[in-house]
């Protein structure tokens, strides 16, 4: 298997240098900005040449959502919302880019917000990341004294306000909705749509939300060009793409890499493979609100399209390695508590449902349960997609159903 190299943009010695402005201003941080500040226009258009996705889970072309608020007035103010709740299970790549990688985050924020027409940008940290809310606080001091906010104000007619938030703590708090009530200084509650948050956002004003990563990777395009970052994807995906690999492997972390890159390479050639060389026995993929992937699934590319056309999701790029000899009803167990735990309890069916699926998957997995058991969770499977406000009930419903597909016979053999 030809070894594809680790093509290090975001996460290029020269970047992990923290809250070092001057460091970073010496590699060439801040061009991106000055180039945003005399064609504003023109960022969005390499944007949407270079076909940047939306990183943190939905694949969502940045350029369309960029479009939609910049194709609406301030009322007064327009808001961008720099996602880094990073909450779920096996995902922690945005932590990496906060703690290490300020400017870079930052300097993409900034360029977004002048592309757009955005005049205050609020970094929606997880709280529990103490340290990269340290490095983004020094940061942001000196964003603050620099001649770079002076010159995106300028540019954009209005001062560019930069503010850190603390999430709630709450793994709901990443839904797009639930981060603007947030803002707004209210409970996490995901709200229903439509208006949706570029016509109507935080305090009734259009709003952008982009995840780190994706926003990191904005003054790269636009100091590199479309094609450039284009050819840094396994063709016809673009660019990179940071997979956080945890589990059963030998060397678990981040690790950036062309977007496309297959499975198989990143578990065994960057992961060293499986602990004591078992066999690979599946792999939770977008942290666990997706579906399973199995050995058979070795060789799908890790990008957008190619894990839909398996019915899967490549998700925020955690990928959960579980070797032969671990059980899968315990690790869905797990899961569907976590599931249980995060639901905001808005929506009845979410409530209730991830909280019968989380007890009878406790009672099935240390033996208590009954095929009657068995028989409510697969009808749950069927009546619960789609009833609740987000996603989250969808994805546990899709992990459960998934584990079923695979490895029936273990929850049968696990029953009473
Ligand atoms: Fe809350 Fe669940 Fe409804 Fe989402 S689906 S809004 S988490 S109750």
């Amino acid at each position: 298997m030809p070894l594809i190299e680790p093509q290090l943009v975001l996460l290029h010695p020269d970047r992990r240098i923290g809250a070092d402005m001057a460091r970073w201003r010496n590699s060439g941080g801040g061009e991106a900005l000055a180039r945003a500040a005399q064609d504003p226009a023109a960022v969005r258009e390499e944007i949407r040449l270079a076909d940047l996705r939306g990183l943190g889970g939905s694949g969502f072309p940045a350029w369309r959502k960029w479009d939609m608020v910049a194709a609406e007035a301030p009322k007064p103010d327009k808001y961008l919302i720099v996602n880094g709740n990073e909450d779920e299970p096996g995902t922690f790549k945005d932590r990496m880019l906060l703690e290490e990688t300020p400017h870079q985050v930052i300097e993409g924020a900034a360029v977004a917000a002048l592309a757009v027409g955005i005049n205050r940008v609020v970094f929606y940290i997880n709280p529990d990341m103490v340290r990269s809310i340290t490095a983004m606080k020094t940061a942001l001091d000196q964003w603050r004294s620099s001649d770079l906010l002076t010159l995106a104000s300028t540019a954009l007619g209005k001062p560019l306000e930069l503010e850190l938030l603390p999430g709630s703590g709450h793994y709901i708090g990443g839904e797009e909705t639930a981060a603007m009530e947030w803002v707004e200084s209210r409970f996490p509650f995901p709200r229903g749509k439509p208006p949706y948050p570029a016509q109507a956002g935080v305090h009734g004003c259009p709003t952008l939300i982009n995840n780190v990563e994706t926003l990191a990777n904005v003054s790269h395009i636009v100091v590199h060009g479309a094609a450039w970052f284009r050819a840094l994807g396994k063709a016809p995906s673009t660019g990179t793409k940071l997979y956080s690999l945890s589990g059963d492997v030998l060397h678990p972390g981040v690790f950036e890499l062309p977007m496309g890159t297959p499975l198989r390479e990143l578990i065994f050639v960057h992961g060293g493979g499986l602990l004591s060389d078992k066999p690979l026995k599946a792999v939770f993929t977008g942290g666990p609100s997706s579906t399973l992937l199995t050995p058979a699934d070795l060789d799908v590319a890790l990008d957008f399209e190619s894990l839909r056309a398996r019915g899967s999701n490549l998700g925020t790029g955690a990928m959960i390695v579980i070797s032969e000899g671990t059980g899968i009803v315990k690790r869905v167990a797990e899961y569907e508590r976590f599931f249980a735990h995060s639901s905001c309890g808005q929506c009845n069916s979410c409530k209730v449902g991830t909280a019968t699926m989380s007890r009878l998957l406790d009672r099935i997995d240390t033996g208590r349960g009954t095929a009657a058991d068995l028989t409510t969770l697969e009808n749950l499977c069927t009546m619960l997609p789609g009833s609740g406000r987000c996603h989250l009930i969808n994805g546990a419903v899709l992990l459960l159903d998934s584990a079923f597909r695979h490895f029936h016979d273990e929850f049968k053999q696990a029953l009473r």
